[in-house]
């Protein structure tokens, strides 16, 4: 038994010693195992608000909020005390011929955010599954309305939907992909419209329009075979945080309506307020006919995902014959602890001007950054809501691994992709910590950019 109080030694060697049993029984995702020696995973202790703290007492400042999901930070009062009251009262149940008040009010609560728009809710549990669910109610309600040959789905370049099999089937990532292609059904891709693709003489609206036209193309000539177009709106995140200007997103739209094809949004990453609004779909107007929402939602909590639809596309599956009705389930759908954690969420967004002190904090991060990174070091250097992205030049072999592990040497939690830096802190962080990041993540590139600096951080974690 760890004994309650641990002295510093002891607690150093949990560390270790937490490593060397993770090595041997835990097999870590998107983790390279043959790089285990020089990235040992750092062993966590606890959190407490914007900070990660190890059993050796030193603390790293959650620049990924831990994969995108974490809002109001670890530990949060609020959403604990909702979460012991749900536990000694209902923890789970299933919720096909049962139901309870925390999946009855989120729902309600959501659809009230969506004006109504989308006012049903299926509940899963990761990203990937909410993915699965949308691409397979589209396809069935074509399917109910006579139109099953409707049944090929368009992606978008550089695209990122997770990664079960049907996820992945319209995730555009190599790395993700590759191994698996044999695998997977054929897709539509569609050009990205990443202002970074921008032509001279070109801005972040004309990529837009352009990449919009070619997906407008391509629905004009398949849309008889074509059941959904599904983007993830604003920011392509796992591809490097491509960002794209909102006008995509309503001609996408028009082109959907004009051709007769669902639109399904992604917002597993960019909803719940991480681009600056709580959908992101609300910055260009327009509601999709599938959402897909999860990460954020629980507070980065439990694993919760949902997908919302149109009143309208739920009524075309109620039906007496069963093969009408849609036929997808997990075992801990709507689970109620992770529907008590996302309404303690909501509730943390109704309390606290959230969206409107996270604008100052996104300026803060990218003034500082501004000031700091020179045009030499650095390109496109972006931001939408609480999201922040710089492409490294010269980043050289290994960058995103040297980078990661300079900065736990500085005491952030950092994971660059490829070439890309990016800063996704919870929406919690203080003034004083967003120039502690900023400054950190500078002196990190500045680590990583010297030779002989390298070299002493891989001596130190040897
Ligand atoms: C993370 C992510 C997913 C997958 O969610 P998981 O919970 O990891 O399965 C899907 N789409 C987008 C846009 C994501 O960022």
């Amino acid at each position: 038994m760890p004994s309650l109080n641990p002295s510093p030694r002891t607690a150093a060697s949990r560390n270790a010693d937490l490593q060397q049993r993770s090595r041997r029984h835990v097999w870590h995702p998107c983790t390279q195992s043959s790089r285990l020696d020089a990235a040992p995973p750092l062993p966590i202790a606890r959190g407490e608000g914007a900070w990660l703290v190890d059993h050796d007492e030193r603390r790293y400042l959650d620049a990924t909020s831990s994969w995108w999901v974490n809002l109001f930070g670890h530990a949060h009062p609020a959403i604990n005390a909702a979460l012991r009251d749900q536990l000694d009262t209902l923890p789970h149940v299933m919720l096909a011929g049962c139901t309870h008040a925390p999946a009855v009010e989120l729902a309600e609560r959501l659809s009230a955010l969506t004006g109504h728009a989308l006012g049903y809710c299926f509940y899963a549990s990761d990203g990937a599954s909410a993915v699965e669910i949308a691409l397979k109610m589209s396809f069935h309600a074509w399917r109910n309305a006579g139109r099953s040959d409707k049944r090929g789905f368009v992606a978008l370049r550089g695209g990122y939907h997770g990664e079960t099999l049907g996820a992945l089937h319209v995730t555009d990532v190599a790395v993700f992909r590759e191994a698996y292609a044999p695998l997977l059904r054929e897709v539509h891709l569609a050009p990205s419209p990443d202002a970074r693709g921008a032509a001279p003489g070109e801005d972040a609206l004309a990529v837009a329009v352009r990449a919009a036209a070619a997906l407008d193309a391509l629905l004009a000539e398949q849309h008889d075979r074509i059941a959904a177009v599904i983007v993830e709106p604003l920011v392509q995140c796992a591809t490097g945080m491509a960002m794209h200007d909102p006008e995509y997103l309503r001609l996408v739209r028009a082109a959907c309506d004009r051709h007769g094809v669902h639109l399904i949004a992604d917002e597993i990453a960019v909803g719940c307020g991480r681009s600056g609004s709580f959908f992101a779909c609300e910055q260009a107007g327009i509601w999709p006919d599938f959402m897909c929402l999860s990460k954020g939602i629980s507070g980065g909590y439990l694993p919760l995902a949902l997908v919302m639809t149109r009143e309208a596309i739920y009524q075309s599956f109620v039906d007496d014959d069963v093969a009408r009705s849609f036929l997808h389930s997990h075992s801990y759908t709507g689970n109620a602890l992770a529907c008590r954690a996302a309404l303690a969420t909501l509730d943390l967004f109704a309390q606290e001007d959230v969206l409107n002190r996270n604008r100052g904090r996104a300026a803060r991060i990218l003034q500082g950054l501004r000031n700091g990174l020179g045009p030499s070091r650095a390109a496109h250097l972006r931001q939408r809501g609480m999201i922040t992205a710089f492409d490294v030049r010269a980043a050289g072999p290994r960058f995103a691994e040297r980078f990661h592990l300079a900065a736990r040497e500085q005491g952030l939690l950092m994971r660059p992709i490829g070439s890309t830096v990016y800063l996704m802190p919870p929406y919690v962080v203080s003034d004083a910590e967003i120039d502690l990041l900023v400054e950190r993540t500078l002196a990190t590139l500045d680590a990583v950019a010297q030779p002989h600096a390298t070299e002493a951080c891989d001596v130190a974690l040897a």
